[in-house]
Formats: C-alpha cells, sequence, structure tokens
C-alpha cells in the first residue's frame, strides 16, 4: 500500500488506530530535530548532555547550560503546524485510538487533538520538578528566575536540583505511560509511525508491538528507520505537505 489512496483506505478501514509521533511533526513549527540533517545534535553532538540526567546532574555547567537553552528555546512561540492538524482532523474522520508522542512541546494538544487520547511519553516543558522531592511548579516561574539572575534555580522545598518535567535520557519513563502506550500498540490494527527516527527505546518498542499484534504499519519520515523493512507503506515525503493530503483522502 505505498501510494496515499491506499494508506487513507487502510485508515478508513481500521478499526483502532494507533498514531506515534516524534520530533520530524514539529520541525515545520520551527523546533529542531535531534537527529535529522538539521537536528541539534547533528550541528553539536555535545548538545545531547543537557538532554542526558547523568551529566545533569553531575554538572552545574550543564545545568546553567540547559537553563540558557530553555530561556532561549524556540518552544515558547511555536504554533501547531498543518501536520499537526491533520492529525487532530484524522480524529474527526477515522478511528484513532491514540496518539503517542515522543513530543515535549504541547502541539497535538494546542492542535486540537483530544487530550484525552493523547499520551505524552517523553513528559512535557509545561512544568518544572525538583529531582529531590515531588516539588513541581510551572516552567513560566523557574525561567523567570533565570532570567531575574538565577543561573541554576533550585527546589523551593528541599533545595533539589530542578529541570523540565520531560524525561531525560537515563531517566525512567512513567510506568502508567508506557504502559497505556504498549496496551494501545498492541490492540491497534493499524500503526502510523510519524516523523520519528524510531531510534529511541522504549518508545521505537511500540511499532514492534503493533507488529507483533498483527497491525499494518505505516512509517513517515524523511529519513530511513529500522522499521521500514517491516512496514506496508514507507512516506518519505515532507509531513506538513504529505499529512493534510491525507487526512483529505480519508
Ligand atoms: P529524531 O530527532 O530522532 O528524528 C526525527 C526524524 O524526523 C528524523 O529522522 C528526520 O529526518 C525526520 N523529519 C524531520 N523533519 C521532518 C519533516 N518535516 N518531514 C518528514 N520527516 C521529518 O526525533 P525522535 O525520534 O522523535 O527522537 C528525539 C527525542 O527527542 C524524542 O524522543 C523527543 O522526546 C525529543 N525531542 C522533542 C522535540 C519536540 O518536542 N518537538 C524536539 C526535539 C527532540
Amino acid at each position: 500500500m505505498d501510494d496515499l489512496d491506499t494508506i487513507a483506505d487502510s485508515i478508513r478501514r481500521a478499526q483502532r488506530i494507533v498514531i506515534l509521533t516524534g520530533a520530524g511533526i514539529s520541525t515545520e513549527s520551527g523546533i529542531p530535530d535531534f537527529r535529522g540533517p538539521q537536528g541539534v545534535w547533528t550541528k553539536n553532538p555535545d548538545a545531547e548532555k543537557t538532554a542526558t540526567l547523568q551529566y545533569y546532574v553531575g554538572d552545574p555547567e550543564v545545568r546553567k547550560k540547559a537553563w540558557r537553552n530553555r530561556v532561549e528555546s524556540p518552544l515558547w512561540d511555536a504554533e501547531p503546524n498543518s501536520g499537526h492538524r491533520a492529525i487532530a482532523d484524522l480524529e474527526k474522520k477515522a478511528a484513532l485510538h491514540t496518539i503517542v508522542t515522543q513530543n515535549i512541546d504541547g502541539l497535538h494538544h494546542r492542535a486540537g487533538s483530544s487530550p484525552e487520547i493523547i499520551v505524552e511519553i517523553h513528559g512535557n516543558v509545561r512544568e518544572v520538578k525538583c529531582l529531590g522531592c515531588t516539588w513541581r511548579a510551572p516552567m513560566e516561574e523557574a525561567l523567570e528566575r533565570v532570567l531575574a539572575g538565577e543561573d541554576d534555580p533550585r527546589c523551593h522545598g528541599c533545595g533539589g536540583i530542578l529541570k523540565s518535567a520531560t524525561i531525560s535520557f537515563g531517566e525512567n519513563l512513567v510506568v502508567e505511560d508506557l504502559e497505556r502506550s504498549q496496551r494501545a500498540a498492541a490492540g491497534s490494527d493499524l500503526f502510523l509511525a510519524i516523523g520519528s527516527s524510531l531510534g529511541v527505546y522504549p518508545a521505537a518498542a511500540l511499532p514492534e508491538v503493533a507488529l507483533g499484534a498483527g497491525a499494518r504499519l505505516v512509517v513517515m519520515n524523511a529519513e530511513p528507520t529500522p522499521f521500514d523493512r517491516y512496514a506496508d507503506a514507507v512516506v518519505r515525503d515532507q509531513l506538513g505537505v504529505v499529512l493534510p493530503k491525507l487526512a483529505e483522502l480519508v
């Protein structure tokens, strides 16, 4: 089923569709991915440290850099693009059961997808959390503290290290989110992997779970992924262009 008409047809017929999205769906909103040709890590491999728990906890300089990056991040001005909106549109037309997103940008919510069907498997940037206790606060408050001169703000409760409420490399996923995603994948009959290099486990295991349960797999990503050879269809076009076309055809 390589052409869009055939994919649209299987979307129409599917009883339980699960979508997994990665950073590639948000690049057209101005948020760079990590591993694509213009990716943050492709351009600067050292940047990976700020997203790795071990370095973040162990090195105050990494934390200071992470807080500067957060203040300057394109995330705060980003708007959903036509790809996010097409996925929200698909929900109205087809049996879309769950959107599992590796993204932390909240753009599926803002594009109008129902919050009940979204699992943010790597957390989100709306809050900061303390690594020492259960204290949480809105991200805005922490950014204001950084702008006011605190280059490594600490928890108001216990003095512990603060970090965005995202899942860093080396950090455990939230068990309920992971189990919900796995159940959704195992119960799906069509699984669409969109804008992900499918290289980050355990999220990348979800297409495996879906295939094991007999689901059809569609991979939509500009670059090859390790799952392309198991997919019923592979689409390499720009997501902001191809997703609206697909949603239109359904
Ligand atoms: P990734 O960086 O590993 O891969 C993104 C893939 O998307 C690349 O293969 C790239 O070729 C493709 N791509 C980029 N723009 C595209 C476009 N317009 N059309 C089609 N394909 C496009 O991303 P990942 O697999 O999601 O893993 C990175 C991790 O980092 C994620 O788990 C996520 O938590 C985090 N992350 C999130 C954001 C965000 O929230 N927007 C941004 C960067 C990284």
